[in-house]
């Protein structure tokens, strides 16, 4: 471009709109992200080194695709490059990705996110849901000692889904049964005192024996004290699987019981639900993301789209827990 027809650029930027400013300030950035994007990527195969189909570290250069360095193994003889077996293998546009998880980082919805980004929404559905698979991988293996539990509920929604059953609410609406039912969703949350989160999407209706067993029964320490409301199956639980227990009455007014409460989740519960409130109903099926995505949140919150790329790629040495 020679100087004339870059001053009539420049001048022309004075007639965008907002959209158009966003959308121009997104495409600079990411021309200069193009480089660090690919440049994250690949430097992921150096440091895992193997082949991800067989393990083996005999690797030879195998030409490019998609401007990525491919790699063929000695071993197996398959081809494969830094993104293969990953979640984003095949995503597309990935100059656009670090911009893609700068909205991610404010939390916005998929079209905001589409807009701010310049793609597709159904691309950005997808990139969200992609770029946020790792999160099922970076739970607690065990809460140890005074551990809070308590459920909440969420109105179901088959959002996207082509046969519901029932006319479609707008907009995540409002159930039309009083009290809990199988409208609603049942949601646990447990959390020790050392700050470990553990999220559990339980299934429809109130919470039972049986799925309370299934969900906490591998995750508690054997010397685990369970604190929770006085709802019976948790002492139902606790009693059939010889957890200790101690519970607080929150229906007769009584809130703490010497040390222990449940207030550290049912904060937790209201965080969650007043951040999910944005994105109007989120699909039932996504909720472990959206859970996971808060979970995630609230641990790392210095989260930038650079660590957050590399953990979705898997090198959770990135993460830094506060
Ligand atoms: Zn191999």
């Amino acid at each position: 471009m020679n100087n004339g027809e870059f001053m009539q650029l420049i001048s022309n930027l004075r007639d965008l709109d907002h959209h158009q400013r966003k959308r121009l300030s997104a495409t600079l950035n990411q021309v200069g992200d193009e480089a660090k994007v690919f440049d994250l990527i690949e430097s992921c195969i150096e440091a895992n080194s193997a082949c991800p189909h067989c393990a083996s570290p005999d690797l030879h250069r195998f030409g490019c695709a998609g401007g990525l360095q491919r790699y063929r193994c000695q071993q197996c003889r398959k081809t494969f490059n830094a993104l293969t077996g990953t979640p984003l293998a095949r995503l597309r546009d990935k100059p656009k990705w670090l911009s893609y998880l700068a909205a991610m980082k404010q939390s916005l919805t998929v079209r905001q996110a589409a807009v701010d980004t310049g793609i597709h929404r159904n691309t950005s559905f997808r990139w969200r849901h992609r770029f946020l698979s790792w999160i099922s991988q970076d739970r607690p293996p065990e809460l140890k000692g005074i551990t809070e539990a308590d459920e909440t509920y969420l109105l179901e929604s088959g959002k996207g889904k082509r046969n519901l059953g029932r006319a479609p609410r707008k907009r995540g609406g409002s159930a039309t049964k009083r009290g809990i039912s199988d409208e609603q969703i049942c949601v646990l949350v447990a959390r020790d005192r050392a700050g470990q989160t553990l999220d559990f999407v339980m299934g429809n209706g109130a919470l039972t024996k049986a799925r309370l067993t299934s969900a906490l029964k591998p995750k508690l320490a054997a010397d685990a004290l369970l604190v929770s409301d006085a709802n019976p199956t948790y002492t139902a639980f606790c009693d059939a699987e010889g957890f200790s227990h101690e519970t607080v009455n929150l229906s007769q007014g009584q809130r703490v019981n010497g040390a222990y409460h449940v207030q550290i989740v049912n904060a937790y519960h209201s965080r969650f639900k007043q951040w999910l409130a944005r994105f109007h109903g989120v699909a039932t099926h996504y909720l472990p993301n959206y859970l996971g995505w808060r979970r995630a949140f609230e641990q790392h919150p210095q989260m930038e789209p650079e660590i957050l790329l590399n953990v979705a790629l898997g090198n959770f040495q990135y993460l830094t827990v506060t």
